[in-house]
């Protein structure tokens, strides 16, 4: 069995930079490692938690069970036809060498979430999104195993109860499963996403629209825009954009007219989350080490050196003031631990 790490901390393993430890720590390159693992005495440690990148975690305070870790490599055709491919990843395969690797070998669908942190394994988990695409339109089966008893599962992307930054795995299996491989189904005929208007401008800067272009403009429109986790810490939107229904957004804008939102076509509407903490206050404010980003609200940010509980402590206040302002409970997209 692969070595359990104790008191192992997770300074490098949480993309907001904040020092916590956990009891216990384990890392999988395998299918037969996690096995082996369920098949202990240690499989019983409870609290656990499945950590891939860390890049949408935050740790409060130090963990007190088992942080399992699965590093699973390996990115494979399985299947194709005229139209399209299947192409299976390892869990533990770095998310944007991924989509790098489809967009080299003319694989499209997923070139508009370039350079989104973390790992394969966690992009059914919110169903990761940007730029008008989402995890969900290309996810074709998910092969998980069940940490309660060992059994091994396939989901398809309909069992995954996939929505808007949501899944069967935040509910029903969360922490109840490892996600070991995702497969995905590529687009060899090119249906291209440029409806996002920061894309079609960044686009006027290339020659042509391909599958490369567009990977490139998104990379130029996110370095601009977002901070580099490796240069300070954070884990990109902390708060979901609320999606509330027509009517409140109606009685809202008569005391906000400015209030930015998306109408979807069941009459729901989504707001941004951003905006309603700019309108607080917030872009760009601070409180201790913890602050906004100064271009993105939305992204909180450890200044150096803040503690996961004081960015934490920060995030309640922000929602709480956008509460009483507006009415309107932002929930948090980070995983709080
Ligand atoms: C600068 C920045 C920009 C970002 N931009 C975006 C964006 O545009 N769109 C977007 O959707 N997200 C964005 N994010 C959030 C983050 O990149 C994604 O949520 C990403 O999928 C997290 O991957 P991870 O491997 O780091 O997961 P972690 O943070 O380690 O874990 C996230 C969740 O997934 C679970 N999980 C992870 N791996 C597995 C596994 N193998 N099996 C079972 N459960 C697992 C964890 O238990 C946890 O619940 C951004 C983050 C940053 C720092």
């Amino acid at each position: 069995m692969n070595e359990i790490k104790e008191n192992f901390p997770l300074l490098a393993y949480n993309t907001f930079h904040v020092e916590a430890q956990t009891r216990y720590f384990i890392e999988f390159n395998d299918i037969p490692a996690i096995l082996n693992f369920l098949s202990s005495e240690h499989a019983e440690i409870r609290p656990c938690f499945v950590l891939g990148g860390g890049s949408n975690v935050l740790f409060t305070k130090d963990f007190e069970g088992i942080i399992l870790h699965p590093v699973i490599k390996g990115i494979e055709k399985t299947d194709e036809d005229g139209e399209s491919v299947i192409i299976r990843a390892g869990s533990g395969e770095e998310w944007d060498n991924f989509v790098a690797y489809c967009v080299k070998n003319e694989w499209g669908g997923i070139e508009n979430l370039s350079l989104i942190p973390g790992t394969v394994g966690a992009s059914p988990v919110q169903n990761i999104g940007a730029y008008g695409v989402e995890a969900k339109d290309f996810i074709h089966r998910v092969e998980a195993i069940r940490i309660d008893d060992g059994k091994k599962i396939t989901l398809t992307a309909q069992d995954c109860h996939f929505s808007y930054r949501d899944s069967i795995f935040k509910k029903d299996l969360k922490d109840r499963v490892i996600i070991t491989h995702v497969n995905f189904r590529l687009n060899k005929k090119h249906h291209f996403v440029t409806s996002y208007p920061d894309v079609q401008k960044e686009l006027n800067n290339y020659p042509e629209t391909s599958l490369l272009t567009i990977r490139n403009a998104v990379i130029a429109i996110r370095r601009n825009k977002l901070p580099d986790p490796s240069v300070t810490g954070n884990a990109g939107s902390f708060f979901k954009n609320p999606v509330i229904d027509r009517e409140k957004v109606a009685s809202l804008r008569r005391f906000f007219p400015n209030m930015r939102g998306f109408e979807s076509p069941d009459g729901s509407v989504k707001l941004s989350a951003a905006w309603l903490i700019e309108q607080c206050g917030y872009k760009g404010s601070k409180q201790g080490k913890a602050g906004t980003h100064k271009k993105q609200p939305l992204i909180i940010i450890n200044k150096g050196g803040a503690s996961g509980d004081q960015i934490y402590r920060f995030a309640l206040k922000i929602q709480k003031t956008v509460m009483n302002h507006f009415g309107i409970r932002m929930e948090m997209e980070v995983n709080v631990l």
